[in-house]
């Protein structure tokens, strides 16, 4: 397999392709955005550990009979992963109350919230990944309904599996952000899974090892990082 030319550049990530047409790979940078870039900043080793934090999930999902785009890590930035025609949807849940959920219903941070909620958001930078609903999926034509009850449906199985997962290392699952993609005519799991994806907190204390520590200025963010991908590399 031979590493060939960019394709893309992202806030986060740079994606290049490879002799094999089926195939690309992600690769994890240092940078960090926040409130739709509008603040942005680079965490040193963030992409290293991010790569390797991601890898882990995204096994652990795999073993579990969740299709995904994870092929191998290739280096300490690189992983290899299916060319997947990513969905332009932004799927988030939340377990408990934090970050926009609070200021648009006005709840209190770590609010238990009494059923998981699925909450579609629009791929647009330019229109800051505005919350949208099935039906706006529907006309706008971003995905048919039997796409839209996949990735319902994977999305709280996966919520599931990663809320056990990341228990397992004293962290809850407060709420996350995943991306689909279309791959030989099938929806697969597709993008990263991290701190920058996901609200972590130490269960007990609740200290915060998640990108929060880099939108409100906490700190010890590679620190956090690192502590995440210790806990679920044991
Ligand atoms: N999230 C993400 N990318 C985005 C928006 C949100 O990974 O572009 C994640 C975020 O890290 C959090 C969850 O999705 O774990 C819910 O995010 P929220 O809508 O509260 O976003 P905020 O306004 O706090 O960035």
């Amino acid at each position: 397999m031979e590493k060939r030319e960019r394709i893309y550049e992202g806030k986060a990530k740079i994606v290049y392709n490879t002799d094999d047409p089926d195939l690309i790979i992600q690769y994890f940078k240092d940078d960090t955005t926040a409130f739709n870039a509008a603040k942005r900043g680079t965490v040193i080793n963030k992409g290293i550990i991010n790569n390797k934090i991601s890898t882990r999930v995204f096994e652990f999902l795999s073993s579990q009979g969740i299709p995904t785009h994870y092929e191998r890590r290739l280096s300490d930035r690189e992983m290899l992963i299916k060319r997947a025609q990513i969905v332009p949807i932004e799927v988030i849940v939340r377990n408990k109350a934090a970050g926009s959920i609070c200021r648009i219903l006005g709840l209190s941070e770590g609010m238990e919230l009494a059923f998981p909620v699925l909450e579609f958001c629009y791929k647009k930078d330019d229109l800051n990944d505005p919350l949208i609903n099935e039906c706006h999926i529907r006309a706008l034509n971003l995905a048919s309904e039997e796409e839209v009850e996949t990735i319902k449906r994977y999305t709280l199985k996966i919520n599931a599996l990663m809320g056990k997962f990341f228990a397992n290392s004293n962290l809850e699952l407060i709420d996350f952000k995943l991306e689909f993609g279309r791959y030989k005519g099938e929806i697969i799991l597709a993008d990263e899974i991290s701190p920058d994806t996901c609200r972590l907190w130490e269960i007990g204390t609740g200290k915060k090892f998640d990108k929060d520590r880099f939108r409100h200025d906490m700190g010890d963010i590679e620190e956090a990082y690192q502590e995440v991908l210790s806990r679920v590399d044991k």
